[in-house]
């Protein structure tokens, strides 16, 4: 290959590992267009409209996409036909799991459902719970009740029970000693693997009913017990459709046999000894083939699952402290502690500080002041004024005279911020512009301007990353809303300048423990009070027959003077039942609204065209904005305090709660109609939560219960790479022992250069060279 493919593989590598655009610059996608478009094969010029998709496809396609880019500048195959790989590659556990014995095209593309790409994500996709073989009942002994009992049997019988919700599939399996229906509650393609004369060894929880013994919570494997193996701990897989447990347990055991010899160890000898992790290959075998019954294997604490949980902690630990201590080194010049700006400031603000935002204020002054580079992390609910605080922060820089970038995550918001800011402070003398995507004059001439140091504050989207942005000289790098950017578009910000202090403000409520991990190279602040004299929000939930209701109120409170949003999941029709933009901005102007300004806005208009919007509806000429969850993030205009949000089942808790932070701003009472589909008992419960509380905190504690951590944190979300066994809420103690063991590491080999080598190598596989080596200084 060509060094510039090569390029281009190692950025589709690290793309791979976020699938966010980011891996480059300005987009992956946008670079990867404009080098394709240089190519001259026609399979590259076919890539280009796919790319153009990309930032919107989901996590699936994007990686089947960065998986046939991968294939095409191998060069070896054809794009269209992804049948054809290379021949007999040395064996390597990155390779499509397409090269194993057994699988093709079809079963690969099963795999891929599951999330297993390669045939190191094979090796990893570990059973979710194992069974003990060994306590086969007759049916006709069951107890039934709350624990899980086994049994084993045929299928006989599929029976369909015509519901109002549609059909619902019962299976019956008898033993001869009695039967247990199984319901299959949105499993019907239960009915494909357990057709009749299926043999199954099955496990649940079961009740008494009319015809014998009935169970909705079962698992099961496909089988006769006897004959299959002598395995008494059953592995249990998590399934997709069409993909036979059978067929799943042999494809895993060929994979062992052939790649786990190429599992290289990483953890250290002495770590294994202390903590008595068996080796990492040894770990791995013994997850999919367990040879000890212990019920800590379906609590994921048994020795195996520790050792490769403790890894993966390790790692992530290594990278954010190594990080953190090559910043440490970094000398800088100290600010001094008062700033006459930042006084001056204070007094034209039309509110005094909250005790929370002053002391936040000093905690940064104190970094500024210290003679080492910022990087901390203010966390505060919706609402708690974190902008004034970054406000201070810039003018504080700024006073001596060091330019600052504030990176706030859309456009819109973007704006906003530059018009406040604008006004704030340009009768300070401070100069504030704002900088957009996309390439003309204007752009041109303002960056000429922020090389030559004459603009102080410059406020943008990810446009501030672009490589063409040169300051003269930047002291401070503001990020907003951090759960949209990442670590990897921190550190790349931090290149720009010789001196990168960092301020990023979320408002992602994190427990303190996680968020020491989590966010382990930064040094945390909370703003935990919000500014005085704020009303409540009063939050309602209507079904969406009942929209009218919403409408109702909503045109009741703009005829009082008040401004509203109406947030929908689409933008144009897409699926039945989803409320969108197009559709709702015609019902409201046409009935509920009639004879108020109602407008849209939404990610795909121009920016010009948002910009003007959002301007209209500030000074209040515009009553009702219908958005998408564009307007999630930081938009503050306190007249605004109705929000209907449409099939609000359609978003998650904490994302609800940004979208609601958008009103209760002002002096008056809001108000928040949540329009969702209460089928579901679940639905009920999330809503009813949002009901309850304004409390972050609580929203997240509940969303954590409800949904469990991997959905609310979505570690991706926070520009960390997933974990694959790991899970930082359910494991913090081990979490807790490998940041110990990180330090007491990093103390003996600082840079990981001699004895830990291996780690070293790991790391930079595992999550990137970002993590720890984003140049500094
Ligand atoms: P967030 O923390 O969600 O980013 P903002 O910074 O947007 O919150 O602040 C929300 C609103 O509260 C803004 O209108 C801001 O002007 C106002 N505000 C901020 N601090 C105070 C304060 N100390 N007293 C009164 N209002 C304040
Ligand atoms: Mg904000």
């Amino acid at each position: 290959m060509e060094t510039r493919e090569k390029l281009i593989t190692r950025i589709i590598e690290r793309e791979k590992q976020k699938l966010d655009d980011t891996s480059v610059i300005g987009g992956f996608s946008a670079f990867l267009r404009n080098w394709l478009a240089q190519r001259t094969e026609k399979e590259a010029l076919e890539f280009i409209p796919l790319l153009e998709e990309y930032p919107t496809l989901g996590v699936q396609k994007k990686r089947e996409l960065l998986l046939r880019m991968e294939a095409f500048l191998q060069g070896k195959t054809e794009v269209n036909s992804p049948r054809q790989l290379p021949k007999n590659p040395p064996p390597d556990l990155r390779q499509p799991v397409r090269y194993l014995k057994g699988v093709g095209p079809a079963l690969e593309k099963k795999l891929n459902r599951l999330e297993v790409y390669t045939v190191e994500d094979l090796l990893y996709f570990f059973p979710r719970a194992y069974r003990d073989r060994g306590q086969v009942k007759p049916i006709r002994k069951l107890t039934g009740g709350k624990s899980m009992e086994t049994v084993q049997g045929k299928v006989i019988a599929h029976k369909h029970q015509y519901t109002r919700k549609g059909v619902l599939l019962k299976i019956v399996v008898s033993d001869g000693t009695g039967t247990v229906t199984l319901v299959c509650f949105n499993r019907n393609y239960l009915a494909q693997v357990l057709r009749r004369g299926t043999p199954l060894l099955l496990w649940g929880t079961f009740q008494r009913s009319a015809q014998g013994w009935e169970t909705a919570n079962f698992d099961f494997q496909v089988g006769e017990h006897q004959s299959t193996s002598f395995e008494r701990i059953v592995p249990v897989y998590s399934l997709t459709e069409g993909l036979n447990p059978k067929r799943l347990r042999s494809i895993v055991l060929g994979a062992l046999d052939q790649f786990l010899p190429l599992v290289e160890e990483v953890l250290p000898l002495t770590i294994r000894e202390k903590y008595e992790f068996p080796a990492k290959k040894e770990a791995i075998r013994e997850l999919h083939c367990p040879t000890t019954w212990e019920e800590d294997l379906n609590r994921r604490r048994s020795r195996a699952h520790l050792a490769l949980i403790f890894e993966e902690f390790l790692l992530f630990a290594l990278s954010l402290k190594m990080r953190r201590l090559r910043m440490d080194t970094v000398r800088v010049k100290p600010f001094p502690v008062r700033s006459a700006l930042v006084e001056r400031f204070l007094e034209t603000l039309p509110f005094a500080l909250t005790t929370a935002q002053r002391r936040v204020y000093e905690e940064i002054v104190g970094d500024l002041a210290s003679g080492r580079v910022m990087n901390r992390l203010v966390q505060g609910d919706v609402g708690s004024g974190k902008t004034i605080v970054a406000l201070l922060s810039a003018l504080h820089v700024i006073d001596c005279g060091r330019q600052v970038a504030f990176m706030v995550p859309t456009e819109i918001l973007a704006e906003q911020h530059y018009l406040r800011s604008r006004d704030l402070l340009s009768s300070l003398g401070v100069r504030v512009h704002l900088l957009k995507g996309g390439v003309n004059k204007e752009k041109k001439m303002l960056l000429e301007k922020i090389a030559q140091g004459e603009v102080d504050l410059v406020i943008g989207t990810h446009a501030l990353i672009e490589e063409k942005v040169a300051f003269k000289d930047l002291g401070l790098v503001i990020v907003d809303e951090q759960h949209r950017f990442g670590v990897i578009q921190r550190a790349r910000l931090k290149e720009k300048a010789t001196i990168p202090h960092t301020l990023v403000m979320t408002a992602t409520p994190i427990p303190r423990t996680l968020a020491l991990t989590l966010y382990g190279d930064l040094d945390i602040s909370i703003i935990d009070e919000k500014p005085a004299g704020r009303k409540p929000i009063e939050t309602l939930c209507f079904s969406l027959q009942e929209r009218f209701k919403a409408y109702q109120r909503l045109r009741k409170k703009v005829e009082e003077g008040r401004q509203g949003y109406v947030v929908c999941p689409a933008i144009e029709e897409s699926e039945e039942e989803i409320s969108n933009v197009k559709e709702i901005l015609e019902l409201l102007r046409s009935k509920w609204m009639a004879g108020f300004q109602v407008e849209m806005i939404h990610g795909r208009l121009p920016s010009r065209e948002k910009e003007e919007i959002m301007r209209r509806f500030e000074r209040g000429e515009i009553q009702v904005l219908v958005a998408t969850s564009v307007i999630e993030v930081g938009i503050d205009v306190p007249n605004a305090s109705v929000m209907v949000i449409e099939n609000a089942e359609r978003f998650g808790l904490a994302q609800l709660h940004q979208l609601r932070g958008r009103i209760g701003r002002g002096p008056r009472e809001s108000l928040c109609i949540l329009l969702a589909s209460l089928n579901g008992e679940d639905v009920r419960q999330r809503m009813q939560v949002m009901v309850s509380t304004n409390d972050g905190f609580r929203i997240a504690e509940e969303d954590l219960r409800l949904r469990g951590p991997g959905e609310f944190y979505g570690v991706r979300q926070h520009g960390v790479p997933e974990f694959r066994l790991a899970n930082p809420l359910e494991d913090w103690s081990i979490l807790e022992k490998a940041h110990n063991e990180a330090e007491f590491i990093l103390r003996k080999d600082p840079s990981l250069g001699n004895e830990y080598v291996t780690l070293r190598k790991a790391i930079e596989q595992r999550f990137g060279r970002y993590l720890f080596l984003g140049e500094i200084g």
